[in-house]
């Protein structure tokens, strides 16, 4: 089963379709090439990582694009073999003086439905507010992806830099708008701040899912937190290592989550950036961190509860797996 709930549409653009896209937007190619500009050999550090998924954003400048992206998005996903994909971005970063929030998740969302429709593969997007904007600004993101809730958006999560931006508290208003509309809240922590950051974003956030969440592992007292609250943390292993987080794959905290009895699900964060789809990396967690069959059987399970359906979507899903 392929459930990946940790995917970036900003980090799954063709490089075929940053040209094309390019030439049509009138946005000069970069040295080398897209190809080049979007991918990265091996690991690097976390500037030159994000370098490459920031390459593409000249490219999400017109309704039509962003459809086209998010709807290719999708049918990789589906030609990859997945099973339901949730798809974040952060739209305040896509906007411009003709284009607001409302009309960026309108062409986002239309592009996955469409995805969805040819491939048969449900998808569900996530809208991103952002740890270095103003709450306000996070305020308007979260209002606007209340007004999209049952129109392709599901659920709401705190993306940025966490080591210069780790306050929560000023985006609670932001997160308390996106709950009360039903959308499913995930939240980037714990990746560069210190273990308690999870607890934070749970307590303050509501979220019920932690976005790689590395930093849990060096706390015992968090860990059990988590695990007794049923708290679930999404691990992306490749990308944590591209980034520099970990300086080997087999340094990976997974297993540690794992033994803590912590629920635990995947994703491939920026699989055209890392060249690691979802199967690759469920590949990377039987071979590299010792996951079991039966531990696959847990993450299947926990993948299905966790993902932000509706009950009759997940309900579907489970009798199609
Ligand atoms: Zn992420």
């Amino acid at each position: 089963m392929l459930i990946d709930l940790h995917s970036h549409l900003e980090g799954r653009v063709r490089p075929s379709t940053a040209a094309e896209l390019a030439r049509e937007l009138g946005v000069p190619e970069p040295e080398g090439g897209w190809e080049r500009a979007i991918r990265l050999d091996g690991p690097a550090d976390l500037t030159v990582y994000l370098q490459k998924v920031a390459s593409t954003y000249p490219l999400f400048r017109s309704s039509a694009a962003l459809e086209r992206i998010a709807r290719e998005a999708v049918l990789d996903a589906a030609a990859a073999g997945l099973d339901y994909l949730e798809l974040r971005f952060g739209p305040a970063t896509h906007t411009d003086t003709g284009r607001g929030l409302e009309q960026v998740i309108a062409a986002v969302a239309e592009g996955m439905r469409a995805g969805s429709a040819e491939s048969g593969v449900p998808s569900g997007a996530v809208v991103a507010a952002l740890r270095h904007h103003a709450p306000e600004a996070n305020l308007a993101v979260a209002r606007a992806a209340a007004a999209a809730a049952g129109a392709g958006v599901v659920g709401f999560d705190l993306a940025g830099d966490e080591l210069l931006f780790p306050e929560l508290e000023p985006h609670a208003d932001a997160f308390a708008v996106a709950r009360a509309a039903g959308l499913g809240i995930t939240c980037h922590a714990a990746e560069a701040a210190p273990a308690s950051a999870a607890r934070d974003a749970v307590e303050l956030l509501g979220a019920t899912r932690i976005g790689h969440g590395a930093h849990v592992a060096d706390d015992p007292e968090v860990l059990r937190w988590c695990a007794e609250r049923g708290v679930v943390i999404e691990v992306c292993p490749t990308s944590n290592w591209f980034t520099g987080a970990i300086r080997d794959i087999a340094d990976h905290p997974a297993p540690v989550f794992r033994e803590a009895g912590i629920r635990v699900v995947l994703g491939d964060d920026n699989p055209m950036q890392t060249g690691s789809d979802l199967a690759a990396e469920r590949e990377v967690l039987v071979e590299r961190l010792g996951w079991s069959a039966a531990d696959l059987a847990a993450l299947d399970a926990a993948s299905l509860e966790a993902a932000f359906l509706e009950p009759a979507q997940r309900e579907a899903l489970h009798s199609t797996l």
